[in-house]
């Protein structure tokens, strides 16, 4: 027997909640690449989920930064909702009426010329090695097959065989290979490791301005202004995975403005697509990405009417400047409230605007028995390596929400 919502139930199993029976059915059906927290989401709104048992929750992720205006964003649904009754599809064989503005107001937001579009952020990562390989090859002069990407340990790119080639998490790259060649690993935030790091063959220093996945990591000063410097000396591609730490994010549109650094390309993706649909894009200058001839590298759904429609929404959205501002203001609030719980429970606390890497304290706990303990509290956080906490929340949160966040934590902490 199954329900209209496609729940398999027996009889007799009544005793089972709502959130069991889906959970077990998951399990049973799906790959199990994710380790997720017990918790079965039915609706959203704002910066709330409501799960299946009626019970609300802050949503203190945001889909790692994807949903950075919020679940449910009027101005976002109404976007797609309208371009869905026009078209949804053409592929790149034909042009649509969509894709010009979303390109060209794409490239202005970012300063730069040219937009190269996508689906998900691995894709634009990929697309960004390929736009560095052959830049190198066709105006650098690099050797054919002797490009080297600089990249730097800890990162997180994606999970496509040559993203994985380069990561040094031995969870998302063993069992993978064989390993794409062509990288160079170097530790982040030592300038001086990029600076030996770099000869005649590299092309491109591929970096998170600040590293999310690793526990929001904060480089220390001046090295992507070191990182711009020696980039632009040495003929070499400054290639900024603003992916996570983008669009609003930190308090500006981008985390690299923070030390006023132009990078030589942007990787975008996650809020591109405001939580609706998956939008990512590589943005740079004509010379760049310039090398693409037709056939060359493309994707069936890249640029599509529907993609474009909620794209150009976020642009107007983020060309007010009220969303940054509103993350850099609640963040330093927020930054103020973590800071006063180090010390119980916490051992350090980094991040920039509404985005916060808190450690637990291993000797106490780890961050799954925090997320859990805030899930029972009503606030949706999840782990990353073991200690850390994550903290994103929408970028439309209230204040009185985000304080209420910070007291659960307070409660939540292991002592
Ligand atoms: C999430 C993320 C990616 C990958 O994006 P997907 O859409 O999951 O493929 C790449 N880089 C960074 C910095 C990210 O945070």
């Amino acid at each position: 027997m199954t329900t209209t919502s496609g729940t398999p139930t027996t009889p007799g199993d009544t005793a089972a909640t709502a959130t069991d029976r889906q959970i077990a059915a998951a399990e049973a059906h799906s790959a199990h690449n994710y380790h997720p927290l017990p918790v079965v989401v039915a609706t959203a709104e704002g910066a709330w989920m409501t799960d299946v048992e009626g019970r609300r929750y802050l949503d203190m992720l945001a889909g790692y930064s994807a949903l950075n205006f919020g679940h449910g964003n009027p101005r976002l649904i109404a976007a797609a909702k309208a371009q869905l009754d026009r078209v949804t599809l053409t592929s790149r064989a034909f042009h649509h009426d969509r894709f010009a503005a979303f390109c060209a107001e794409l490239a202005e937001l970012c300063g730069m010329e040219t937009v190269l579009p996508m689906n998900t952020g691995a894709e634009a990562v990929e697309t960004a090695i390929k736009t560095a390989r052959k830049w190198g090859y066709r105006v650098k002069g690099v050797p054919d097959g002797r490009a080297r990407i600089v990249v730097a340990a800890d990162n997180f790119h994606g999970r496509t065989t040559t993203i994985v080639s380069f990561s040094t998490d031995p969870e998302a790259r063993a069992d993978f290979g064989p390993y794409t060649p062509g990288f160079t690993i170097v530790p982040y935030g030592d300038l001086a490791a990029v600076e030996a790091a770099v000869d005649d063959d590299t092309v491109a220093v591929l970096l998170e301005p600040i590293q999310g996945e690793a526990g929001v990591l904060v480089p220390p000063p001046g090295y992507l202004a070191g990182v711009r410097r020696l980039t632009t000396e040495r003929n070499v591609l400054f290639m900024a995975d603003e992916i996570q730490s983008g669009l609003g994010r930190t308090g500006r549109t981008f985390a690299c403005e923070h030390e006023d650094v132009v990078p030589d390309v942007y990787v975008l993706g996650k809020a591109l697509g405001g939580g609706v649909v998956p939008v990512s894009a590589v943005v740079s200058s004509h010379d760049v990405l310039g090398v693409f001839k037709p056939g060359e590298h493309g994707s069936t759904f890249g640029g599509n009417p529907l993609a474009c429609a909620v794209g150009l929404e976020v642009i107007a959205m983020l060309r007010t400047g009220e969303y940054q501002e509103r993350a850099a203001e609640l963040g330093t609030h927020l930054h103020r409230g973590l800071a006063a719980l180090t010390g119980s429970g916490v051992t350090e606390v980094r991040g920039r605007g509404l985005w916060a890497g808190v450690d637990i304290d291993p000797a106490l706990g780890t961050g799954r028995e925090v997320s859990e303990r805030l899930l029972a509290r009503g606030v949706l956080v999840k782990d990353t390596h073991g200690s850390t906490i994550r903290l994103a929340p929408p970028l439309v949160i209230t204040k009185e929400d985000l304080d209420w966040s910070l007291d659960q934590l307070h409660s939540a902490l292991p002592r």
